[in-house]
């Protein structure tokens, strides 16, 4: 009786145990192929690349894959092509692509104050390629456009990432493949944690840095919003690793890739990026329109509308848009719609352009976050007249203002109209600009209200 009364102890604790334990969690339901993951990582590591500036010094590069592959090794984590470049960027981030394109930025390097920190971001990072969060988003969300497109051959024209981007899947604002939920961060941050005590890492680290900068995003750094907005916290990262510790290889966890100090002192010796677009962050999301004398001269063509919407779903939110036009992803992570036509060189004649601004103080004041972007937007657009000052309406729930200024046109001699529409979204604000050539501006200003009825924000 005591015998089987203590068996059954035994058995009640080990039952606990395992309760408590999280199982390491697994890829989710993905229409895409790994191979299809890996193909479109590189179509979007070209894109990167054109955008962004890589740093080409051997020893910081080299310092970062080995913590990068440090992980990935004695992790043991699936296997991808993957690789790791450092990009000049001043935001603290850092980013994988499907099937293992991993690019972080120098804003991270000079941000983390130990070795370990940044294995746990790399981690985090590592643990969404291995997880597939990023295509596991896109085929919940669109699976039957894209049943079509994966089986179908997409790889003739322009690859998998164009005949995404047709149905509005790319790395602008909010996307599926690099802004994850609430649950997908938990897992990134268990699968990272365990994958860095194994690697010799405290996983204690991954949570402690996470929480710092979310501490910093909550009160004055718009340097961290594209990452907290892309990897939304879970709750509260350091119990939710602590919770896991003993289940994870113990310590000593002393590794040691090489000297950060080292690293971080090149990264503060880097030659400044000439002032261009660096497509790093959402932080410089403003369009850029070359005169219109800079080309030959475009004559302004006939917008013809349907008037009938299909719809863009991106992470964070929705909205529907004239279907004769399409979506793509512009400079800056930001998203263009409109057509052939409407696009004259770098410049766009007529269409939406959405960006994704992260708040001046941490949290968006609508009225100042607005007259900055503005002022902004404005000193980049030729001959601007204000038409109306900015008035309130409310967008998808959220508050927004709606402000209007006319500019030259990319069409030969013509003027535009601009109607900007900015959302506060709390860490960011969401900007809608609505281009057109002003002489055909009342026959667009219909669909362009439709458009900003339509937009919605889930949950
Ligand atoms: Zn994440």
């Amino acid at each position: 009786m005591r015998k089987r009364l203590w068996a059954l102890l035994v058995l009640c604790a080990a039952l606990a145990l395992a309760a408590s334990q999280k199982k390491l969690p697994k890829p989710g339901w993905n229409l895409f192929s790994k191979q299809q993951d890996v193909e479109l990582g590189r179509e979007y590591a070209r894109q990167v690349e054109r955008k962004m500036t890589v740093v080409t010094d051997k020893e910081l590069t080299d310092y970062v894959t080995r913590v990068g592959m440090r992980l990935v090794r004695q992790g043991q984590l699936d296997d991808y092509p993957y690789y790791f470049k450092v990009v000049q960027d001043d935001s603290i981030n850092a980013f994988a692509l499907p099937g293992g394109p991993m690019y972080v930025h120098t804003g991270l390097i000079k941000a983390v104050e130990n070795e370990a920190q940044l294995a746990g971001v790399l981690a985090h990072e590592l643990s969404h390629v291995v997880l597939r969060h990023g295509t596991h988003q896109a085929t919940k969300s669109e699976f039957l456009q894209l049943g079509a497109i994966l089986m179908g051959g997409a790889g003739s024209n322009g690859g998998l990432a164009g005949a995404l981007a047709k149905i509005g899947i790319g790395l602008g604002a909010n996307s599926y493949l690099l802004s994850f939920s609430r649950g997908m961060e938990s897992e990134a941050d268990l699968l990272g944690a365990y994958t860095m005590a194994k690697a010799g890492y405290n996983p204690i680290e991954l949570a402690r840095f996470f929480e710092k900068l979310e501490a910093q995003g909550s009160n004055q750094n718009s340097l961290v919003a594209r990452f907290l907005s892309d990897h939304p916290s879970p709750g509260n990262r350091i119990q939710g690793i602590e919770d896991q510790l003993p289940y994870m290889p113990r310590g000593p966890y002393n590794a040691q890739a090489g000297d950060l100090k080292q690293a971080q002192e090149i990264v503060a010796q880097l030659a400044p990026v000439k002032k261009r677009d660096t497509g790093g962050g959402a932080g410089q999301a403003i369009p850029q329109q070359p005169p219109s004398t800079a080309s030959a001269p475009v004559q302004m063509p006939r917008i013809e509308l349907s008037g009938r919407l299909k719809t863009y779903l991106g992470g964070d939110f929705s909205f529907a848009y004239p279907e004769e036009w399409e979506v793509s992803n512009g400079a800056d992570q930001s998203l263009i719609i409109s057509n052939q036509m409407g696009k004259v060189g770098e410049a766009v004649g007529y269409g939406i352009m959405v960006y994704l601004v992260p708040a001046q103080a941490g949290h968006v004041q609508l009225r100042d976050d607005t007259a900055a972007y503005l002022k902004q937007l404005t000193k980049s657009s030729p001959n601007v007249k204000t038409e109306s000052e900015p008035s309130d309406l409310t967008v998808g729930g959220a508050p927004a203002l709606l402000t209007r200024f006319s500019s030259d046109s990319p069409y030969q001699e013509q003027r535009e109209t601009d109607v900007v529409l900015t959302v506060d979204r709390g860490a960011s604000m969401l900007v809608f600009i609505f281009v057109s050539p002003s002489a055909q501006f009342q026959d667009l200003e219909q669909s362009f209200k439709k458009v900003s009825q339509s937009v919605r924000f889930p949950g």
